[in-house]
């Protein structure tokens, strides 16, 4: 017997999911729909890098913040010394962008975006190390009509994902000397309340007081509950713009709840905050939050510019589509090549490629170690793949120069076989599926019409 040598394999990451073809339709699904209701919105696509320098977020998000305190996957670069950070939100990275290209000179800019954002949290459902947001920017503008705005296009995307059972929830936090004057009285407050505070909160109270009104510790509900309410320091000018936006919402039907401890966070808020939460997902409810950030690009150095917008959660989202019945795999394409011998084999690949020219969706059985197979199997591999048809070209086939079409779908007398010249057989099945695809009315899924004229 031979010494095997073990060789150790290597996992991915803990947290850091591979995302398999079986999941791609869903994934699929869920893109295009984004990228269309945000395109009815006039928002433009933006792709900024995954790595940025370690400054931005601690500037950016807050130095006592979850995120920058506890979350960041942070590293020096080897061959320079720069302090990197993988990105855990983009807000930070689009503001940094829009600075650098002066995005705004012209006017207010609406943008989204789409992709893996990196946290160093424990791992659970709906709660990765990578995981994936789609957010949407908008630049410049101030007035409570694009806070209305983002929720309505938010609304919409639910409603065009088939997702029902996300439940808006909306406050004010005011600006920077309302809730300074809040955080005083808060501070106070706190104070006289020390004894009930964990060690958390303890910490916080003077750096993030605002924060342990989000605390998830239950001994502390009641004493968090009574504590004062930033929703009373707001000044006229925030509870208008508040009002602005609720005025909006009502008139198109978008309903809400003020929860007045909803705080987000980052420290980048200010006025309208909101929160998309479902009760579907356990404690990983919230799947989508925003808000206004009038003073990040002042907090980057550059011109003040308002802004608002919002980042959703992939993983939770999809999570809910599944459970809706969303995401059935489609086929994988129109027609399965099936051969046998050198000769067909180099027939199918010519097929194979004016198939594709007229828009069809092809697999080819191409060899694997044990080589192609017999028929039977080939055809079970054509029928794993949800093709409509099957062209077979057997040896016989290809001297006579024809090939076997094969209705792989249709039932009874239709399930038929026949044999056609080589040269036809393309225009034969091009009709077939044009036809059907027009008349088809049992495919619910419009993504999977593969034919494209
Ligand atoms: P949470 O309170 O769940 O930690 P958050 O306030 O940290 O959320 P945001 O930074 O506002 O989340 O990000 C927006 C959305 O991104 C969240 O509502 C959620 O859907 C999603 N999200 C945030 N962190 C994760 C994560 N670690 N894994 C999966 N999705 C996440
Ligand atoms: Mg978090």
């Amino acid at each position: 017997m031979s010494e095997e040598k073990k060789i150790e394999k290597i996992s991915g990451i803990k947290g850091m999911n591979d995302i398999l073809p079986a999941d791609a339709v869903l994934w699929e699904l869920f893109e295009n729909t984004v990228q269309s209701v945000l395109k009815s919105y006039g928002f433009q696509q933006i792709r900024t890098p995954i790595v940025e320098s370690t400054h931005l977020f601690a500037r950016g998000l807050g130095a006592v913040t979850d995120i920058v305190e506890k979350e960041m996957y942070s590293f020096e670069d080897a061959l320079n010394g720069d302090k990197l950070t993988l990105r855990p939100e983009n807000t930070a990275g689009i503001v940094r962008a829009a600075l650098e290209h002066n995005l705004t000179y012209d006017g207010p800019k609406r943008v989204w975006y789409n992709g893996p954002m990196f946290r160093h949290e424990k791992p659970q459902r709906g709660r990765y190390r990578q995981f994936h947001q789609v957010g949407a920017e908008a630049l410049g503008f101030s007035g409570p009509d694009i806070d209305a705005e983002l929720i309505a296009m938010c609304q919409r995307l639910w409603d065009d994902l088939g997702l029902q059972n996300i439940r808006l929830e909306l406050n004010s936090i005011g600006d920077a000397n309302e809730r300074q004057q809040h955080r005083l009285d808060l501070i106070a407050y706190f104070e006289q309340h020390r004894d009930m505070l964990d060690t958390e909160a303890q910490r916080r109270l003077y750096s993030n007081p605002l924060r342990i009104l989000d605390t998830k510790n239950p001994s502390m509900q009641a004493m968090v509950n009574d504590a004062p309410k930033l929703f009373d320091y707001l000044g006229i000018d925030s509870k208008s713009h508040f009002e602005g936006v609720q005025k909006i919402l009502r008139h198109n039907s978008i309903p809400f709840t003020i929860n007045p401890r909803l705080v987000r966070g980052m420290d980048y808020y200010n006025r309208t905050v909101f929160e998309w939460v479902t009760d579907e997902l356990g404690s990983q409810g919230t799947v989508c939050g925003g808000g206004r950030y009038d003073s990040l690009f002042t907090m980057f150095g550059g011109k003040a510019t308002p802004a608002c917008g919002f980042a959703m959660g992939i993983e939770r989202l999809l999570e809910l589509m599944k459970a809706a019945g969303e995401g059935h795999s489609p086929s994988q394409c129109d027609v399965y090549l099936v051969h046998q011998g050198a000769e067909a084999q180099m027939q199918s690949f010519v097929i194979g490629e004016r198939l594709r020219d007229a828009g069809l969706d092809v697999v080819l059985h191409c060899a694997s170690a044990v080589g192609v197979g017999s028929f039977k199997s080939q055809m079970k591999k054509a029928d794993v793949s949800g093709a409509a048809y099957s062209i077979i070209i057997g040896e016989d086939e290809a001297s006579a120069n024809t090939v076997s079409i094969k209705a792989m779908r249709a039932d009874g007398a239709d399930n038929h076989q026949i044999t056609l010249p080589f040269e036809s057989a393309v225009d034969y099945i091009v009709d077939q599926i044009t036809g059907s695809s027009e008349t088809d009315s049992s495919c619910d899924n419009p993504n999977h019409i593969h034919i494209h004229h």
